[in-house]
């Protein structure tokens, strides 16, 4: 078996390559991998402070002190944050931080380290 993607509309495994689609044998849906790829990779592009894109893996700067939800600790200025994960939201950087834990951050402010 090959490691082509399931089908996006019925999540069949028996999905085939004809040229540059992909084809369902099961509900005759076809798609191209570069429409998925190029959707994907709009909705993911995260950049911080100065528009440098970010990526998972990334270690930023933390820009300015911010105040941790829940708490009265401050996120200082200059931290370092190791390892960031994208997500989806308004606060788009998941990450854990020494002495905080796991929480999440809004990609504005940070910068790249
Ligand atoms: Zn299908």
């Amino acid at each position: 078996m090959s490691n082509l993607p399931n089908c996006p509309a019925c999540n069949s495994e028996y999905t085939y390559e004809d040229g540059r689609f992909l084809m369902c044998p099961e509900c005759g849906h076809e798609w191209t991998l570069e429409g998925e790829a190029a959707m994907t990779e709009e909705a993911q592009v995260v950049k911080d402070a100065n528009g440098n894109v970010l990526q998972d893996g990334d270690t930023v700067l933390v820009i300015k002190d911010l105040k941790v939800k829940g708490s009265s600790s401050v996120l200082k200025m200059g931290t370092k944050v190791k390892n960031i994960r994208l997500v989806d939201g308004d606060h788009d950087i998941d990450c854990k931080i020494d002495g905080f834990g796991a929480m999440k951050l809004k990609s504005e402010f940070v910068k790249k380290a």
